[in-house]
């Protein structure tokens, strides 16, 4: 059975990036751009104020308390055409262009003024408080590189240059199927022996908060007709999940219908637990994941293949959650021989990631999740992890990009994955291995 690395390993080398499409900037949040972005202008576009004040010639301000006489203003936005005479200043405003033969700008709270002068009570140095042209970014400067996620801090950058349109990865469209004959829609009352399908709710949540679009397909029950029928469906979006029925059991036929349809089997089985069975596949371009149906498992396998492999789709260059190392709080027992993936929960105390579990994990029950920020990973070959001991941990949710910051954060032994459109994309992918 191959290991959550090596399940990785084949899942991440068979999906590739989706196509480029142009899109208008207010929808480019949360995208991820696809090419570099170079500056159209001088950021500053000219010289300008960096203080409500007055914009003079410094030269004339070599005695304290010089005093020079008002000869006009300009506001933001405002005229520069006259030149400012010997002996004179011009008053100003933040952001407004400074006239052409001044070089500095003193702040209004270091003069005072009378009978249209203005008495300077501070010393002046030459180019104070001008903002120069291009001293931030000069035209041609690359500001936003490919890959970069748009978040509101590079939608201003963007704007700033007048990029109204910008050239993003697709979306991903992915179709939600579950399965099962004890499954009753949301909304619906679950009868003795029914349940409701919250594998779909959840998965369409998850798809929106990593930005992909969810096509949730109406349940399939444990036949091959209905199967095929909502399979066919799910097929014509850029990816397929299914739920349940992925076992070796007598209405398990979600592996044998999906090969029926030419879906190509490249995955059955990873060594973790929780997860259960759970497969990979291909038909031509799109991936086709089938998750096991228990809650927790459905969540597990999700965060661990799903989820890098749609956002590699996506265009995102990390797409594997950063690891770090937390102590764990209480002895641990395992299946010897199988990676746990244990929910926890992190506390920093005392300088240190502390690791608690959420609760009882045999039964794989929903509430642990509730409870968990991330997950840790148990060791595939102990039986019992002592207290105590350090693991490696990712965060489900909860600021990962500040815990990047923190020390320790690519402590763990990697294992680098090399992707197939190296070249021209990504380059590598690290993985933790255990
Ligand atoms: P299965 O993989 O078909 O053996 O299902 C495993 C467990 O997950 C069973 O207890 C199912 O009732 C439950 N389950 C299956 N599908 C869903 C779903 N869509 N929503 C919630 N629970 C589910
Ligand atoms: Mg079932």
């Amino acid at each position: 059975m191959p290991s959550l690395v090596e399940a990785l390993q084949i899942i991440l080398g068979k999906v590739t990036p989706l196509g480029v499409e142009r899109v208008d900037l207010h929808s480019a949040l949360g995208r991820v751009l696809a090419k570099d972005v170079a500056a159209t202008w001088d950021m500053p576009h000219y010289d300008n104020s960096a203080r409500d004040g007055f914009a003079l010639r410094s030269a004339d301000c070599t005695v304290q308390g010089a005093t020079l006489r008002i000869t006009g203003f300009i506001p933001a936005g405002g005229n520069v055409s006259t030149p400012v005479l010997g002996g004179c200043a011009v008053r100003i405003m933040t952001g407004a262009p400074i006239p052409h033969n001044c070089d500095a700008v003193v702040p209004v709270e270091e003069t005072t003024e009378a009978d249209g002068h203005v008495t300077i009570m501070a010393p002046v140095r030459c180019r104070q408080h001008i903002r120069f042209q291009g001293e931030d970014v000069a035209t041609g400067d690359i500001v936003l590189t490919a890959g970069t996620v748009i978040q509101s801090q590079e939608i201003s950058v963007l704007a700033s240059f007048g990029k109204a349109v910008v050239p993003v990865y697709q979306k991903a469209r992915v179709a939600v199927l579950s399965t099962g004959d004890e499954l009753v829609e949301l909304g619906e009352p679950p009868a003795a022996g029914r349940i409701i399908n919250s594998n779909a709710q959840y998965l369409a949540a998850a798809l929106r908060e990593i930005g992909a679009e969810p096509v949730i397909l109406c349940i399939a029950r444990d036949n091959r007709e209905n199967l095929r029928e909502q399979m066919l469906a799910g097929l014509k979006a850029d990816a397929l999940i299914t739920t349940a029925g992925v076992s070796a059991g007598d209405r398990d036929f979600v592996r044998g219908v999906l090969a029926e349809l030419g879906v190509r089997q490249l995955l059955w089985k990873v060594d973790i637990k929780p997860g259960g069975p759970k497969a990979f596949g291909m038909k031509g371009g799109t991936p086709v994941f089938s998750l096991p149906g228990n809650p927790v498992s459905t969540m597990i396998t999700f965060e661990e293949f799903v989820r890098p492999a749609l956002l590699r789709m996506m265009g995102h260059r990390r797409v594997i959650r950063p690891y770090f190392k937390a102590t764990l709080r209480e002895e641990t027992h395992k299946k010897p021989g199988t990676v746990h993936c244990l929910s926890v929960r992190i506390e920093m105390e005392n300088g240190r990631y502390i690791a608690t579990t959420t609760g009882d994990h045999k039964a794989c029950r929903l509430r642990t999740m509730l409870r968990a920020n991330a997950v840790a990973m148990l060791p595939q070959e102990p039986s019992v992890v002592a207290a105590g001991e350090e693991v490696d941990v990712h965060l489900l949710r909860g600021d990962v990009a500040m815990l990047e910051e923190l020390e320790g954060i690519e402590s763990c032994e990697h294992e680098d994955i090399a992707l197939p459109d190296e070249e021209n994309f990504g380059g590598k992918v690290r993985v933790v291995k255990w």
